[in-house]
């Protein structure tokens, strides 16, 4: 028996169920766009740990930055003996962020808990409790953040109840038919049904949802929900865990529109690989909680800090943005060709380099999964029934490679 399956039935034996696996492989080793598992396997990468790398594994700037500060301290708790680069990283965020006037960050460890604290921030701001959100959003698995996620199973079912003002409003969708007015009117619907617009603290939407299937929210959706946002002052938090930092094409998803929010969560490819999470928002709104309101242990971890730095410094250098854009248009372009000769893909939708192909049935997002794993070719699925695949290849990948990847996505789309 191979190393891989008898590491399966340890893992079985070791690790509760809730804690599933994609891979039937375990990885030994990682380098940019390529993983490889125990028994000298590899795969082209286009996972990403789930929109974490798309600086790819182990860039040698980042590993550096990791490796020099690994030098000097590892550990202080920033709330009790603080550090120069923690300050030095909001300094640059708060420059790029694109929140209107002064900005301020503050830095925790997961996803869940940046938009977890994002909702701290927007209560304590408003001193209301409200918290609207959309139907198939994915926030987190912590138990406001998955109150907030829209969607029952695996995330919420079995785990209740769910702590209360939550709702969720419809978000657009061309394949199923929801336009943007039936989204603002399904807001509207809340606000006569289940609670009064100045009890709302803040709309949460993820400009591009990721766990929910790369839907993009249309320019005129963000422009109403600004508007309705502003009449009735609650405020509005893109959550960008998954859009951010160049996978669209620019350093955040909200920079591709007119309008912008007051507050933005962000954490996955930050940090290249070492966990570490934001939240960003204009510097009135930030302020709110008082003194140990906000923080965490953890939060602002210096080793994390400290690639998150170098990532910053790999997006400019490298150009990952404009790479970000011209990748994904390469994808697109496939993706367009084989839809018009393959009737079980329904859509294509991208923005850079945030990519999906819809299918009709989960079962043939699946089947190219696993056609393309046994080819060496690493994808997710996304979407509500899991009919969707999405790409999120490190923008540094090499160009061969990238190639390499598309040709194999090419032959098994273009099969009967
Ligand atoms: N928000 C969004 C948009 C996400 O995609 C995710 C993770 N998939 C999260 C929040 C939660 O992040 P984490 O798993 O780091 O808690």
């Amino acid at each position: 028996e191979g190393k891989n399956s008898q590491l399966q039935q340890r893992k079985d034996d070791a690790l509760p169920r809730g804690t599933g696996n994609l891979c039937q492989w375990y990885v030994d080793q990682a380098e940019n766009a390529t993983l490889r598992d125990v028994e000298g396997n590899s795969w082209i990468d286009f996972a990403g740990g789930i929109a974490v790398l798309n600086t790819g594994h182990r860039h040698p700037r980042i590993v550096q930055a990791i490796a020099d500060q690994l030098a000097k301290f590892t550990h202080t708790a920033f709330q009790v003996t603080p550090y120069e680069s923690y300050v030095a990283l909001a300094e640059r965020i708060n420059q790029r962020v694109p929140i209107a006037g002064k900005a301020k960050t503050a830095f925790f460890t997961t996803g869940a808990e940046a938009v977890e604290n994002a909702v701290k921030v927007a209560r304590a701001a408003t001193r209301r409790h409200g918290i609207i959100t959309f139907g198939n959003a994915f926030h987190g698995r912590t138990f406001m953040t998955m109150a907030m996620t829209g969607k029952v199973a695996p995330y919420k079912r079995d785990f209740g109840p769910m702590p209360a003002s939550v709702f969720h409003a419809r978000y657009p969708n061309a394949v199923t038919g929801i336009s943007v007015e039936d989204a603002i009117a399904s807001l509207h619907d809340l606000f006569s049904h289940d609670i009064a617009p100045q009890d709302v603290a803040a709309i949460v939407l993820e400009p591009v949802q990721g766990e929910g299937g790369f839907h993009i929210a249309p320019a005129e959706f963000l422009t109403q929900l600004r508007a309705l946002a502003d009449e009735h002052g609650i405020l509005l938090i893109a959550d960008e865990v998954q859009s951010g930092f160049g996978r669209t094409g620019k350093l955040f998803a909200m920079d591709h529109y007119s309008v912008q929010p007051d507050l933005i969560t962000m954490a996955k490819s930050l940090a290249g690989g070492m966990p570490l999470s934001a939240v960003s928002g204009r510097a009135d709104i930030m302020d709110a909680p008082g003194p140990g309101g906000l923080g965490g242990t953890y939060a602002g971890n210096p080793l994390s800090i400290a690639a998150a730095h170098a990532v910053l410094d790999v997006i400019d250098e490298e150009q990952l943005c404009q790479r970000a854009s011209e990748l994904g248009a390469t994808l697109s372009e496939l993706l367009h060709r084989a839809r018009r000769a393959n009737a079980s893909i329904t859509d294509v939708r991208a923005l850079g380099s945030m990519v999906a192909v819809e299918f009709a049935s989960a079962q043939q997002a699946q089947a190219l999964q696993q056609q393309a794993m046994a080819r060496g070719l690493l994808l997710l699925t996304c979407g509500p029934q899991g009919n969707v695949i999405r790409f999120l290849y490190p923008l540094t990948i090499p160009d061969a490679q990238f190639r390499q990847a598309l040709d194999i996505l090419d032959s098994l789309l273009s099969q009967p």
